[in-house]
């Protein structure tokens, strides 16, 4: 695919030429500077936007569906300030379900991601980590085959972090859902990704598989090579040179 922007007179390639292919049931991080094309790419994975040239196979169970087999979880939590925290993971589902329905699933996805004690606290009452969980309920709801994550963990602090990286690799191995997680922290990228597909400029600068169990310790000595790999797919091997 390839998705260009005006920019004035001039036109900028926020994705030029990518070509990726993701596996019901994987587990892709894509890891990139500020710029390099990584929330375009979910916005078009996503259907908010088209792409200028190129397309998007989807699977039937995906394509019939529509809109609501692929989640979207963003960098900020977007909750609804005037709802609890079980209400705006029911949110989504008013309508479509009956309320027996809704509040069971509800209750099973709040139990899923250790926030039944939140349910009734409005998004103002809770830390930044339990109302990223919120949000992320809040996609789970609608039963996504495939779910997009825009730099979820980015404004949280490191400890907080680390620990929604474990429950989102433990997520991942109980539901079996197609998972596209994107980031800037390579430790994030290493942490998490069963492959690691490195963005510069909107082209996959490097695509390297990890098979390694999560959850992982990225200070072993193992992981020296793949990150050492990362940095030079980002910033390129001589300038990782100078950076010494
Ligand atoms: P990332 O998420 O990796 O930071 P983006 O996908 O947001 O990168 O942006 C990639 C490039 O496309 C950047 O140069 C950005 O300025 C440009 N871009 C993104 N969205 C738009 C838009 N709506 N209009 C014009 N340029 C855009
Ligand atoms: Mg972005």
């Amino acid at each position: 695919m390839t998705k260009k922007y005006p920019l004035g007179k001039e036109t900028v390639s926020a994705l030029d030429g990518l070509s990726l292919f993701l596996p019901k049931g994987s587990f892709t991080v894509v890891l990139g500077r500020s710029g390099s094309g990584k929330t375009t790419l979910l916005r078009l994975l996503a259907g908010l936007e088209k792409p200028t040239e190129g397309r998007i196979l989807l699977p039937e169970e995906i394509s019939t569906r529509g809109r609501s087999a692929v989640g979207f979880v963003f960098q900020e939590p977007r909750l609804m300030p005037w709802l609890t925290a079980g209400e705006n993971v029911a949110f989504a589902l008013e309508g479509r379900l009956d309320k027996a329905t809704i509040a069971d699933r509800t209750a099973s996805i709040l139990a899923m991601l250790g926030l039944e004690a939140f349910r009734d606290a409005y998004p103002d009452q809770i830390s930044g980590g339990m109302a990223q969980r919120i949000a992320l309920g809040r996609t789970l709801a609608l039963d996504p085959e495939v779910v997009l994550m825009d730099e979820p963990f980015g404004a949280l602090d490191s400890f907080t972090r680390r620990r929604l990286q474990d429950e989102i690799a433990a997520l991942h191995q109980r539901t079996g859902k197609t998972f596209l997680f994107v980031t800037h922290d390579v430790e994030e990228a290493l942490a998490l990704g069963e492959t690691i597909v490195v963005l510069d400029a909107g082209r996959i600068a490097d695509h390297l598989d990890i098979a390694l169990p999560r959850p992982r310790e990225t200070g072993c000595p193992e992981f020296l090579p793949l990150r050492r790999r990362v940095l030079e797919a980002i910033v390129g091997k001589t300038s990782l040179a100078e950076h010494r």
